[in-house]
């Protein structure tokens, strides 16, 4: 009951969809489809017509009339299965186009913690294979009606000869119907199993095939380490393939020899009627053709309900995939225009599905114009800060407050778009330079001479044709042009730091932006930084300490807790890890200098 109910849901979505994707295409391919059934009903008859004419009356002009008949019939069907079919291909393009963007939509709609589970990804596959099932059910109406309407016309013309015939058709046809459903039934499970197989295959696969794993192959040697997986995890998933396969042919050969048992025996039977002269040779064709189109219009009924069914398991999974909701609602109303403080109150952190507390009762305040750095070892939860202040995810207790409101007040695209972002793992875009470094405002046309400049103030001259050919054109990658140029580490930091000046937000958040950069184009950047952001507010994660003195204060984080807060003179006196931190730094440099 539960199943037929969700089925009518699935079809009315489906039907939604296929109407939204193109309402033209939607109505004139039903129309198609509905006009196609009267087509071969029509030629058979008018064959039997000419099968009869030639075997008795011989009549010439008859038989040019119904050979011109026949012509026009079966040259219109040509054209009718070509247009039909073409639309029926468009059709199907554009209810797939609008199915991959709604799921785009909803991967985007969620919260970063969903890519943390292996689960999602198998969703998302399965929720693309799925949601074809979308595009058959509308189709499945059209074909149910068209299987009725067809089995019930030739079932009334067979009738005619022996009354028994459509009925015992009819019966012969339900154990392969049975057969089906359980078929299908474990090919699904079978595809719900795979799913995690079948990434990983794709991984091995990424692996030794892009550019990004290109050097470590080469250089380890890894290639036959990942093809042995690689091999062992395609061998599983052919073997269990190949094994369904054969049950199912087995299962669908016992299934269809009751159908062609009976066709033989309603030939032998029209033979015999035919021998006796109470059917002509013409009836033995038509009634050939008739049975073979009630039959067929019996299997487009019966197994499109087998198939809607199957349709109906799949959907289910896609309606809970799209029924995902993001941990980080986007509930607030108010717009923000410019972020002068950010206060975190009491916040304590654990990412979603781990027990561990990332960060512990953590409270500290920037105010107006103030630069703030955050330093700590690796793991103490800087970055994770972060993505807290830019509401990736919520903290799990206490509060956010910016310019004194909550956080969670303000709507998420105008908090965000305050901030001007610089993340440790940042992006390598293949794409060419302006559309990367504008991809920080994709709100606005892209602006080259902006893109120049922020570039410029990110100490990257994209303006010299000897290290740029084609300037702000040239692709940052050898992916898809030959003349693009490959950036080094330090070079792809500068592209991140000049998409943040392109962004123009009045919140910088700089996360390692040093990382990558010699001491020259650090002390630069800083300068620069320095320079840029008089009149904003700031927060920068560093580990050289070299950079804390652009910062007004400093908040040194140990373990997810507040170690301590100040400027560098008062950490050098009352903070140990922050003076084991520099000291420790100082020494390496010191002893760098000497070597
Ligand atoms: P830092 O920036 O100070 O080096 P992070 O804030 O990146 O440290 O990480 C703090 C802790 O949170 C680390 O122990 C890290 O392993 C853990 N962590 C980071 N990201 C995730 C995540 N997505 N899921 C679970 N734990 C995470």
């Amino acid at each position: 009951m539960t199943k037929t109910k969700n089925l009518l849901k699935h079809f009315r979505t489906s039907m939604h969809i296929s109407w939204k994707a193109s309402p033209w295409m939607f109505l004139s391919r039903i129309l198609f489809e509905l006009v196609s059934i009267s087509i071969p009903i029509l030629s058979s008859y008018i064959f039997k017509e000419i099968i009869d004419n030639l075997s008795y009356a011989r009549d010439m002009d008859l038989f040019i009339r119904n050979i011109a008949l026949f012509a026009i019939l079966q040259f219109a069907s040509m054209i009718y299965g070509r247009v039909s079919g073409h639309i029926a291909g468009v059709h199907s393009e554009l209810v797939s186009r609008y199915i991959r963007l709604e799921i785009i939509e909803k991967i985007n709609e969620l919260d970063l913690s969903y890519f943390d589970i292996p689960d999602f990804y198998n969703e998302i596959q399965n929720a693309s294979r799925d949601s074809k099932s979308l595009l058959s059910l509308t189709w499945t109406i059209v074909s149910i009606v068209k299987g009725i309407v067809q089995s019930i016309v030739c079932g009334i013309i067979l009738a005619q000869m022996l009354w028994v015939f459509p009925f015992v058709i009819l019966a012969m046809d339900i154990p392969g119907v049975m057969i089906a459903r359980v078929l299908n039934r474990k090919k699904y499970d079978w595809q719900l199993r795979r799913t995690d197989q079948e990434r990983r295959i794709g991984y091995y696969e990424s692996v030794m095939q892009g550019r990004a794993f290109a050097k470590d192959v080469r250089i380890w040697d890894s290639k036959p380490f990942f093809m042995k997986k690689y091999l062992a995890l395609w061998k599983d998933w052919f073997c269990e393939k190949n094994k369904i396969e054969r049950e199912r042919i087995g299962l669908t050969l016992i299934s269809s020899t009751f159908p062609f048992l009976v066709n033989i025996m309603m030939l032998v039977y029209i033979g015999i009627e035919v021998i006796g002269g109470r059917l002509t040779i013409g009836d033995f064709t038509y009634y050939r053709s008739i049975s073979s189109q009630y039959r067929s219009g019996l299997e487009m009924f019966l197994s499109t309900i087998n198939d809607s069914y199957d349709s109906e398991m799949r959907l289910s999974h896609y309606a809970d995939f799209l029924s995902w909701k993001s941990r980080v609602p986007d509930e607030g109303i108010l717009e923000v225009n410019r972020i002068n403080t950010v206060e975190f109150r009491n916040v304590s952190f654990s990412y979603p599905n781990t027990n561990r507390e990332v960060l512990h009762n953590l409270s500290f305040r920037i105010d107006e114009n103030e630069k703030l750095a955050v330093v700590g070892y690796n793991g103490a939860g800087k970055t994770t800060l972060i993505k807290l202040l830019l509401r990736l995810y919520d903290p799990v207790s206490g509060d956010i407050l910016i310019n004194g409101r909550n956080i969670k007040e303000y709507t998420l695209k105008s908090l965000r778009n305050n901030f001007s972002t610089v993340f440790q793992d940042y992006n390598r875009y293949e794409l060419p330079v302006d559309e990367t470094v504008a991809l920080a405002d994709t709100k606005n046309p892209i602006d080259k001479g902006r893109v120049i400049r922020a570039c410029l103030n990110a100490n990257l001259d994209v303006t010299k044709p000897e290290d740029y050919p084609k300037t702000t054109d040239t692709y940052l990658g050898k992916l898809f042009d030959k003349e693009g140029v490959i950036l080094s580490g330090g070079q792809w930091q500068k592209v991140a730091i000049a998409q943040a000046y392109y962004k123009r937000g009045n919140f910088m958040i700089m996360d390692e932006p040093n990382a990558s950069l010699d001491p020259k184009s650090e002390h630069i950047m800083f300068e620069k930084l320095k320079e840029l952001s008089q009149d904003r507010s700031g927060l920068i994660v560093t580990h050289r300490l070299s950079s804390v003195f652009m910062a007004d204060r400093i908040l040194v984080i140990n373990s997810g807790h507040k170690e301590a807060i100040g400027t560098h003179t008062e950490l050098m006196q009352q903070c140990e890890i922050y003076r084991n931190l520099f000291n420790m730094q100082a020494e390496h440099y010191r002893k760098e200098s000497r070597i």
